[in-house]
Parts: structure tokens; C-alpha cells; sequence
């Protein structure tokens, strides 16, 4: 940018300090003295020279507006000295300074510039200014050399604008010398602008762009010929952006695409890119780097992908286990019924309560290998439904009758409220419905005190279905709660107890109630009992 400014000022600067030369040496072969012709020279020639002198620092605002200053101060040294005639030559020096920095002000430059030439002029009048120190001759040669190179530097000014805006766009800036950050510039448009910014005209022809946008499509410089097709070096990303921006210009509305490029060393730039149409046909180009939300999804898909890969594994190894453990488990079971029912004649002493145990043992291990199977199944998305439509009210009764033996051995009553009339229709996997239900009978039976009740209730309620068992046990706190239903969580009630217990039961109720689209709700309170109730959809959602 500074390199830019030094381009822009030193041109028309130097313009000036030629034509003001040539038109002294010329008065001076003409004859004018020295006497006449020094103090012209330092007149015209200081602003310039200061201002020579401050080209590195016109890219600053502070710089800009010295320059201008020092212009502005000669000018009304030079038509006090000079006299009227000169003013308006002398006055339009610092507009056309002003247009080299701020080419979108020069009408305001031209109106600021008219009313201190009046200021003055009037101003000079009021206060009676003396007459002029200089003899005609100086006055007439200071005329004629301020006109000639106020018209060389207007001239000059003019050309370097146009240079400017050729090369840069309506947008100016110091891309055609390279340095393609704006910054300091000033330039409203930028500010606060956080990502890329291109601009192109009504050809697809790239105008400006800043620093940002320069780094993230790896440009050195801009040059004439660059356009929105080969901005980027992929061909999938070119494609998509001239996509992006007929659409654009189809519609009249910004257009957003992402983008990837590169890679560069081993990784992609993702950009998102958002194309909106400008007035003149151009398009402006302002693109966001989002390659580090581009490599946290990445991430996320590979451990996603990962995780349900080990699911997957799981499963499988819990099926293959259950496999090999169910068989050797029949045989227990079966050999230790035959045991227990003396089918080749009596037991002595122990060894009848031996094989009830063992019968007993094997029964519980066999249900919890089916528990972690289901649970497994269910959380790696491989528990498939067989929904049908069936009457709830008959899974209810059957799965009391299948649970009563337990309830009688631990003196609970079992009692069953459902409604009297008509069937309790629900499209659901029946097999899951059954061993949701079980789960919660077996659990409040588990927990209750001896001659206490146990209620289960099922009702619908607008195209819900409500199965709840409500026990008199010890309930649990609201700590208990929190975590009851994750996988191996069990509460003080179940590690009390000397009935087993593997926090599965729960878990997996959970999870089939929520495969059916529906939910696991318990209410309990510490010495309170427990109700735990499974609300289901009329028609399971799966
Ligand atoms: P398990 O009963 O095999 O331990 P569950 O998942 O069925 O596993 O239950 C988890 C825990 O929730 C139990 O250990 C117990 O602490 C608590 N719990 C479940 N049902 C009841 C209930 N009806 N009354 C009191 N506590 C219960």
C-alpha cells in the first residue's frame, strides 16, 4: 500500500517540479533576474519538495493530511503575495492533491477549495493587505508558471487516477504494485470486514481484492487477466463459484457455496463463499475459512464411524459368546431340573437343595446373557421391531401369571387394574412389550416388603398407551433417580437387597420404550414406593 501511495503522488509531484523548472529557465533565458526568479522558485517549489519529501508517509492519514495542509498553506501565501489574479490557479492545487488520495471526494475537495479562495480573497480585502512585494515582471511570470503547472499537475493527477481505477477497480487499492493488503488505506468498504473480500467486474475480471482473501488463494499480485474461473487451482472449486455467481446474477441475490482447495502441503482449505451482485455487473466475493469446523467434522464422522464399528463388533462378540454360553448353560438347566424332579430316583440329604441351586444359577445367568445381548442389540441400532397389533390387556395378565409364583414366594399380591370392556389395542413388538413389563414386575417384587401390594395399571390416554407398576418398596432419592436407567446403574435398594441384581433391567426398558417412539418414566420416593411407569405411542413410531 505505502509503495502504492509513493506511486500515486511521486508521478504528478514531480510533473510539477519539472513544469515549474522549465518555466523558470525559460523566464530566465528570457532575461528575468535572479533576484526575480529565486523567490518564485522557492514559492512553487517547496510545497512540492515537502511533499516529495513526505511520500513515505502518505499512506498514513496523518501524512495525507500534512500534504495537504502544505499545499493549502503555499496556496494562500501565494495569492497574498500574488494578488487575486493568481488565486484560483494557486487554489486548485489542493484539490487536485486531494484527488490523489480521496478520488471519491473531489467535487467536495473543489467546494471546500472555492470557499477558502473566497475567504481569502475577501479576507485579504478586509484586513488591507499591502501591495504585492514582487515587481510586475515577477508577478506576471509567477501567473504563468503556477497556471502552466497547476495544469500539469491536474493533467498528471487525472492520468494517475485513471491508472488506479484500471487497475484496481472502483474498490482502489495497492493490488497493481503487489501489495494487495489495503491496510491503513482508509477505504470505508474494508473496515471490519473478517475473511476475504474480491472484487470483479462485469467480465468476471478481478479487480481488488485484500489481504485476506490474497493469502487464502495463494495470490502474489493481481494482473489483468485474472478471472473468477481460475481465482482457485481446483477445478471442482473454480466450478462451483462460477456456479455460484451466475446464480448469483440470475437472481440478483448472494449466492453461498463452500469450497475446497489445495491441498496445500497436506491439508484443504474449506472456504465458505458468498457471491453478491454489484451494481455495473461486477460481483463481490467475501469468503470465510472454515477449514477448522471442515476438520472437527471430519473428526466427528471418523469417530463416529469408529464407534459404530465397535457396536458392530460388540454385538457380534456378545452374540457369538451368548451362543457358546447358552449351549453348556441348556445342559446345566436341564440336567439339574431332571436333578431337582428325581427323575432317576431320590436325592440324598444336600443334594436336592445343591441342584436348586444350580438350577436356579443357571436360570439367572441365562436371563442376564439375553439382557446384555438385547441391550447391546438396541444400542448398536440392530434391535429390529416386529410390530403387531395385539390386546395389551392379555400380555398383562400372562405376564402376571408368569411372575405370581415369585410374588407368592416373597408375600406380595399382584393386583390388576385394566379397563373392563374393551380390548387395549397396541401395534407394537409384542416380545419387547412383555419383557419391558416383566423387567418392571420382576424389579417391584424384588423391592417389596413382605405383604405389601403391587398395582398394575394399563390405560390408554389420547393415542398413548400408560403401563405402570406402582410397588410399596423403599423407593429411591432423587439422586438414585438421576442415573437410574444407564446401563449397570444400581440404586441403594439394589445393592441392599440379597436378591441379585446387574442394573441392567431398567436400562433396556428404557431403551425399548424409546425404540417404539416412547418413554420410561419412574417416580419414587426414599420410603415411599416406586412407580414406574412405560408410556408408549398407540402405533409405535419406529
Ligand atoms: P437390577 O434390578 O438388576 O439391579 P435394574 O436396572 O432393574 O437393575 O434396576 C436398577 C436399580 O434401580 C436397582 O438396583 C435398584 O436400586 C433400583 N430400582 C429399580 N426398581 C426399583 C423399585 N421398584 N424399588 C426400588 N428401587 C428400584
Amino acid at each position: 500500500m505505502a509503495r502504492y501511495m509513493i506511486s500515486r503522488l511521486l508521478g504528478p509531484l514531480l510533473v510539477w517540479l519539472a513544469t515549474v523548472s522549465a518555466g523558470l529557465c525559460v523566464a530566465g533565458f528570457r532575461g528575468a533576474t535572479l533576484e526575480t526568479l529565486v523567490p518564485l522558485a522557492v514559492l512553487l517549489c517547496t510545497p512540492a519538495i515537502l511533499s516529495v519529501l513526505l511520500v513515505p508517509a502518505a499512506h498514513r492519514d496523518w501524512g495525507q493530511a500534512l500534504i495537504l495542509l502544505i499545499w493549502a498553506g503555499f496556496s494562500v501565501l501565494v495569492a497574498l503575495i500574488g494578488g487575486p489574479i493568481w488565486l484560483w490557479v494557486v487554489f486548485m492545487t489542493v484539490p487536485i492533491m486531494g484527488m490523489l488520495f480521496f478520488k471519491g471526494r473531489v467535487l467536495e475537495g473543489f467546494v471546500l477549495a472555492v470557499i477558502a479562495l473566497l475567504a481569502t480573497y475577501f479576507g485579504a480585502d478586509y484586513l488591507g493587505v499591502p501591495d504585492s512585494p514582487l515587481s510586475n515582471l515577477s508577478l506576471r511570470l509567477l501567473g504563468l508558471v503556477s497556471v502552466a503547472a497547476t495544469l500539469a499537475l491536474l493533467i498528471a493527477a487525472m492520468m494517475t487516477a485513471t491508472e488506479g481505477r484500471q487497475s484496481s477497480g472502483m474498490l482502489a487499492s495497492g493490488v497493481s504494485s503487489g501489495g494487495i493488503s489495503r491496510e491503513g488505506s482508509g477505504i470505508p468498504w474494508r473496515q471490519g470486514v473478517s475473511g476475504g473480500l474480491f472484487e470483479f467486474d462485469a467480465r468476471n475480471r478481478l479487480t481488488a481484492s485484500n489481504a485476506i482473501g490474497a493469502q487464502q488463494f495463494g495470490l502474489d499480485g493481481l494482473n489483468e487477466t485474472l478471472t473468477l474461473a481460475d481465482l482457485a487451482d481446483d477445478d471442482a472449486a473454480s466450478a462451483r463459484l462460477i456456479e455460484a455467481a451466475s446464480k448469483a446474477k440470475q437472481t440478483g441475490a448472494a449466492c453461498v457455496t463452500r469450497i475446497a482447495l489445495g491441498p496445500t502441503a497436506s491439508e484443504f482449505a474449506h472456504l465458505d463463499a458468498r457471491i453478491t451482485p454489484i451494481p455495473g455487473g461486477g460481483l463481490l466475493l467475501h469468503t470465510i475459512d472454515r477449514s477448522d469446523e471442515e476438520a472437527r467434522l471430519e473428526a466427528l464422522q471418523r469417530s463416529h464411524s469408529v464407534a459404530e464399528q465397535e457396536a458392530a463388533d460388540k454385538t457380534l462378540f456378545f452374540a457369538g459368546v451368548s451362543h457358546e454360553l447358552r449351549t453348556p448353560l441348556n445342559a446345566i438347566i436341564g440336567f439339574s431340573d431332571m436333578m431337582r424332579s428325581r427323575l432317576f430316583g431320590p436325592l440324598p440329604g444336600k443334594y436336592a437343595e445343591y441342584a436348586d441351586l444350580i438350577h436356579d444359577s443357571g436360570q439367572y445367568m441365562l436371563d442376564l446373557i439375553g439382557d446384555v445381548l438385547d441391550l447391546s442389540k438396541v444400542e448398536s441400532g440392530r434391535y429390529t421391531l416386529s410390530v403387531d397389533t395385539f390386546d395389551l390387556s392379555d400380555v398383562v395378565r400372562s405376564s402376571v401369571k408368569m411372575i405370581r409364583p415369585a410374588a407368592d414366594a416373597a408375600d406380595v399380591a399382584l393386583n390388576i387394574d385394566l379397563p373392563q370392556d374393551d380390548a387395549l389395542l397396541l401395534t407394537a413388538d409384542r416380545k419387547a412389550v412383555r419383557q419391558m413389563l416383566l423387567n418392571l414386575l420382576s424389579n417391584a417384587v424384588k423391592f417389596s416388603p413382605k405383604g405389601s401390594h403391587i398395582h398394575i395399571t394399563a390405560r390408554e390416554d389420547t393415542d398413548q398407551i400408560n403401563l405402570s407398576v406402582a410397588d410399596q418398596g423403599p423407593g429411591m432419592s432423587a439422586d438414585e433417580l438421576a442415573n437410574i436407567g444407564q446401563p449397570f446403574t444400581q440404586g441403594a435398594a439394589g445393592r441392599s437387597t440379597e436378591a441379585r441384581g446387574s442394573g441392567l433391567g431398567l436400562s433396556l426398558v428404557r431403551q425399548l420404550a424409546e425404540l417404539h417412539g416412547g418413554r420410561l418414566d419412574i417416580e419414587s420416593e426414599v420410603g415411599d414406593g416406586t412407580t414406574a411407569r412405560v408410556i408408549l405411542p398407540v402405533t409405535a413410531q419406529t
